[in-house]
C-alpha cells in the first residue's frame, strides 16, 4: 500500500490510477507514468518525447520503462480509447489524451501540437459544414497552424517586423507598383 511502483507523486498515481480503473484497465506503472507525462501537456507528444520526459520526472530509485515498453503502453492506451494518435504531413506519430473532444493547433516552426477544446470551435465547425456540405464531427478534428508560445518568443527576440515601433517596417508608399 505504501509502495510507489510508479515513481511519481502519490497523488498523481492515485488520480490516474482511478482514471484507468474507471475504464476497467489494470493500473500498471507504465500506463500511469505515460499518462502522468501527457496529462499536463494539453497536447501531443511522440513516443520518444514521452520517453525523455518520463526518464526526467521519475524519482531516482525508480527504473524507467524502456522505449519499447513506452511504445507498447501507448499502443494499448490508444486501443482502449484513452489516447489517440495523430500523424501530420507524413511526420512522426504523436499521442494525446482522447478524454475530451478537441482539435489541434500545430506550430509551423517546431512542430509542437497543442489541443484546442472542441467547444471553442463549434460555431466555426458549423459554418464550415454549411459551406462545404461535409459532415464534420467534433471528433473529426480541425488542424490549425500557427506559432506556439515558445516560438513566438523567439520571433520577438529577433525583432518583430510587425512592431509599429520597428524602423524596418515597410512603408506602403515604397511598395513596387
Ligand atoms: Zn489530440
Ligand atoms: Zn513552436
Amino acid at each position: 500500500m505504501t509502495s510507489k511502483p510508479s515513481g511519481l507523486d502519490p497523488a498523481v498515481t492515485e488520480r490516474i490510477g482511478e482514471l484507468l480503473r474507471a475504464r476497467g484497465l489494470r493500473r500498471m506503472p507504465s500506463r500511469i507514468q505515460v499518462l502522468a507525462v501527457l496529462e499536463p501537456v494539453n497536447g501531443h507528444l511522440s513516443v520518444a518525447e514521452i520517453y525523455q520526459r518520463l526518464t526526467a520526472c521519475l524519482s531516482a530509485d525508480t527504473q524507467p520503462p524502456d522505449l519499447a515498453t513506452v511504445y507498447r503502453t501507448v499502443t494499448t492506451l490508444v486501443d482502449q480509447g484513452v489516447l489517440h494518435a495523430l500523424t501530420l504531413d507524413g511526420g512522426v506519430t504523436t499521442y494525446g489524451l482522447a478524454t475530451a473532444p478537441h482539435h489541434h493547433a500545430v506550430c509551423t516552426q517546431c512542430g509542437a501540437i497543442i489541443e484546442v477544446p472542441a467547444r471553442q470551435l463549434s460555431s466555426a465547425l458549423e459554418h464550415a459544414m454549411a459551406g462545404s456540405s461535409f459532415a464534420l464531427s467534433e471528433r473529426a478534428g480541425l488542424t490549425l497552424r500557427g506559432l506556439c508560445p515558445a516560438c513566438q518568443d523567439n520571433v520577438q527576440d529577433f525583432g518583430d517586423a510587425t512592431d509599429p515601433r520597428s524602423p524596418r517596417r515597410r512603408d506602403p508608399a515604397q511598395r513596387r507598383r
